[in-house]
């Protein structure tokens, strides 16, 4: 088949909620003049109104593939990537050598700077929107043309409880169980009282059964790592993530050794140079690969290769309109190692109108998109809330 892209067009998704991201503003914490502000616990920049970046290939034929990355701080640099830069590599390009262009896009970048950030990024969106023209194209999901599913439902992990109190928290997870979840992820940013009561109170809310885990957005040191690894064990966190700063790979893996728990990285990788720098070292024993960062090529080889090496793969999921989204549960469907996918209700919940398809989460599971290539694309809705990027 021969029917190469002609067409990319680049459009900024405003994903604007009630609430920021995480919750509400805590003490110190205000929105800057560009709208942005500094959650203190993590000390990361977020904008007080979401937004997303996605990517429209159409083919010479009209066959048409979404793509999408992250959007939330300065969308326009990914757009300007895109724009000035990669389309003119990708356009007359065939779609089944979805592979080999992601490489060479690579390699373009190589000596400035192809291992991170915006580059990725857009690597990511373009990546995911040829993989869907693809599926359409060979009239399969992306999961039969990756090497075909092994699931049609994948349970979910309630991720994050943006209530301004322990109580109200507890509260809002217990609802969740209630729901019919079984397994949920707290963040230190917002866990006002620390980790450790945060921990208990969910405990002993929820019972002993349900698995709890803690997300510490990076913000410890080595010997704290260790520390609250010790003071958690009696309420058996499920796992304890990013625990230290991304770049102190040997602090990681000496936690990793020293912890009884167990420890998940890996949300912010790119490539699979990310993943082997940690997993060689046996610095984690759950990966959580970010399909809005890594793109499909990407995701399929970091979760290969934990795979390989007998790692749980927990594939990650923030804030984005469902394209790289249905895209990560497709991927995901694929491998043996994944027994949950991350969920963000806060998100999900609010723009799950967004995407046309069966792609759902309720009562502890997601539900796949069926249809050819990711199996979403944006509804009626999300295309009055996208600015085309010219
Ligand atoms: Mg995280």
């Amino acid at each position: 088949m021969n029917d190469p892209i002609a067409k990319i067009d680049i459009f900024i998704v405003a994903l604007a909620q009630d609430e920021p991201y995480l919750g509400s503003l805590r003490n110190n914490e205000s929105i800057n003049q560009n709208g942005y502000f500094v959650r203190q616990g993590n000390r990361t920049v977020y904008p007080r109104n979401n937004r997303s970046l996605v990517v429209r290939l159409r083919s010479e034929s009209g066959v048409v593939g979404w793509g999408e990355t992250y959007g939330l701080v300065a969308p326009k640099a990914t757009a300007e990537i895109i724009r000035d830069l990669l389309t003119p590599f990708v356009l007359t390009r065939n779609p089944v050598d979805v592979e080999r262009i992601h490489d060479e896009l690579s390699d373009l970048m190589r000596v400035r700077g192809y291992v991170g950030g915006f580059y990725s990024d857009a690597l990511a969106a373009i990546d995911i929107a040829l993989w869907d023209v693809l599926g359409k194209q060979k009239q399969q999901s992306l999961a039969q043309l990756i090497g075909g599913q092994r699931m049609t439902s994948i349970p979910a992990y309630v991720s994050g409880l943006p209530r301004d109190t322990l109580l109200e928290r507890t509260e809002l997870a217990a609802q969740w169980a209630a729901d019919g979840y079984d397994a949920f992820k707290f963040a230190l940013p917002v866990a006002d009282d620390g980790p450790l009561k945060e921990m208990a109170a969910l405990r002993s809310r929820l019972g002993p059964s349900v698995k709890i885990a803690c997300d510490l957005h990076w913000a410890l040191s080595r010997q704290a790592a260790v520390s609250l690894d010790r003071e958690l064990e009696p309420f058996c966190p499920w796992f304890l993530e990013a625990p230290l700063a991304t770049e102190d790979i040997a602090g990681l893996a000496q936690v990793a050794h020293e912890a009884k728990g167990a420890i998940a990285v890996g949300e912010e990788w790119r490539t699979l140079f990310d993943a082997k720098l940690r997993i060689d070292r046996e610095a984690c024993q759950i990966i959580q690969p970010e399909m809005g960062h890594t793109g499909v090529t990407q995701f399929l080889r970091i979760s290969r290769y934990a795979e390989s090496k007998g790692l749980e793969i927990m594939p990650h999921s923030t804030i984005g309109s469902g394209i790289f989204l249905a895209a990560s549960l497709q991927a995901a469907s694929t491998f043996k190692n994944v027994r949950y996918h991350e969920f963000q209700h806060s998100i999900f919940r609010r723009f799950q109108s967004f995407t046309t398809g069966t792609m759902a989460c309720e009562s502890g599971d997601y539900m796949l998109p069926d249809g050819w290539g990711i199996g979403v694309e944006p509804s009626d809705e999300m295309q009055g809330h996208m600015t085309l990027y010219t």
